[in-house]
């Protein structure tokens, strides 16, 4: 069986067929270091898009977003 991938905030499933993700999503990924309260501890967790959008809209200084450049 498959390892779901669920957004940690909504609890939607993110749809694959055949282990490939046919929504993006944002997976995160942190090894908290010496300086945090959370040393050498490794937190991961996945927002689909809409709670990346939900999440960017509340934040005091806009997302920086730019053009991805097409590689041919
Ligand atoms: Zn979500």
């Amino acid at each position: 069986m498959e390892k779901k991938i669920i957004c940690n905030c909504c609890g939607k499933e993110i749809e694959t067929v055949n282990g490939i993700a046919r929504q993006d999503y944002l997976p995160i990924k942190k090894a908290w270091g010496y300086f945090s309260k959370k040393d050498g501890k490794i937190q991961e967790l996945v927002l689909c898009e809409d709670c990346w959008d939900d999440f960017c809209s509340r934040l005091a200084v806009p997302v920086a977003t730019t053009e991805a450049v097409e590689l041919i």
